[in-house]
């Protein structure tokens, strides 16, 4: 079939929003250079293409290439019809040792970022990686500026992101309800880690959108493999080697295979995958419909003895079994 006959992405409401977004949505993050360097007429190019393959959600923050991910997102963003999309962005982090959730910085922060981005407003805006500030901060201070932003109509939706899920349920015990709408979780939804499964049916309950990202576990899962920056201990890189390895042997690419698995977890509203070109947009979309049942699966590869992809992902777990659920250290200790 071609691309036209296939059926376009499902959307899934985000939390209480209103919002309705992609089960696949568009991580910026790449757009920053940290896993090589970008070509930026390209980059809005694919931006266009992802929308017109149906992907409505788009994720950045001031972090990711010090602002250049913002820039580059705005560029291809500004000819986008804006009130089919929804423009997610951050604040609170601007470098690797510089978080600053203070109400001044937050809110000029705002500013600068409905700037870059070239949009009027933002859907969602969430403190970044809250586990590296004071999470009582966050609570007390960070958050109420970002709802004086919200009633001033600079943004419209509110959440939090970062990477152990006690500081993420720490903050969302002690805020006000509605305070926040909706929590991002990195690499905690992938098929050697699957903690988010396990405050899913709370935060769903609660109302809460629940994005997650970095279901190659910001390229662990990949055949090239990690940045050299990516945190995972030894023990973890060297399994889900063994892993891509193996599904390699069996003819699969270990990415589709772990974007099968993220996929499928129907409480989590979208799942956003680095999109830096547009072959990564295709195949990660055409991953998903498959993932759904939306679209057939191709024919086994050869040197699969006639396994299908559902048999060979079975088997990756298998192998990252003894490794489930490893995580690494971030941020400070939960106060
Ligand atoms: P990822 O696991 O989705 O991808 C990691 C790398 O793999 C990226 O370079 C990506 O381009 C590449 N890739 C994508 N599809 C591929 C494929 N089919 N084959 C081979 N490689 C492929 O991780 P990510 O990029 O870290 O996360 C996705 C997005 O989630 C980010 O862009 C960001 O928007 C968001 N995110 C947010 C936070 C946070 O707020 N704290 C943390 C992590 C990620």
């Amino acid at each position: 079939a071609t691309q036209e006959e296939l059926p376009s992405l499902p959307r899934r409401p985000l939390g209480r929003t209103g919002l309705e977004v992609s089960v696949l949505g568009f991580g910026a993050s790449p757009f920053g250079g940290a896993f090589g360097p970008i070509d930026e007429a390209e980059a809005v190019k694919v931006v266009h293409h992802a929308f017109r393959r149906g992907i409505n959600v788009f994720d950045t923050s001031p972090f990711y290439g010090a602002t250049k991910s913002e820039k580059v997102l705005g560029q291809g963003l500004k000819d986008l019809p804006r009130s089919e999309i929804v423009v997610c962005t951050k604040v609170g982090r601007y470098g690797n040792r510089d978080f600053d959730f203070s109400a001044a910085r937050v809110t000029a922060s705002v500013k600068e970022s409905l700037e870059r981005l070239q949009v009027p407003y933002i859907d969602v805006i969430q403190c970044h990686d809250i586990e590296f500030g004071d999470l009582d901060q966050i609570v007390s201070e960070t958050l109420p500026a970002l709802a004086a932003l919200k009633a001033a109509g600079l943004v419209r939706h509110v959440g939090v992101t970062g990477l152990p899920l006690a500081a993420l349920q720490y903050v969302l015990d002690r805020v006000a309800p509605g305070s926040v709408d909706t929590v991002l979780s990195y690499c905690h939804y992938c098929v050697n880690d699957t903690t988010l499964a396990s405050v899913l049916p709370k935060w769903t309950a609660a109302g809460l959108g629940v994005f997650s990202a970095s279901p190659l576990s910001m390229g662990l899962l990949t055949n090239a493999g990690p940045p050299d920056w990516h945190p995972a201990p030894p023990e973890l890189r060297q399994a889900a080697q063994a892993a891509a390895a193996h599904a390699a042997s069996r003819g699969y690419n270990i990415a589709d295979l772990a974007l099968r698995f993220a996929m499928r977890q129907p409480s989590v509203a979208s799942t956003y995958v680095g999109l830096p070109t547009m072959a990564m947009v295709d195949v990660n979309i055409d991953t998903t419909l498959r993932a759904l049942g939306l679209a057939p699966d191709a024919p086994p590869p050869p040197q699969a003895g006639g396994a299908g992809p559902d048999q060979v992902l079975a088997e990756v777990e298998a192998l990252l079994a003894p490794v489930k659920d490893l995580t690494w250290p971030s941020g400070r200790p939960l106060p």
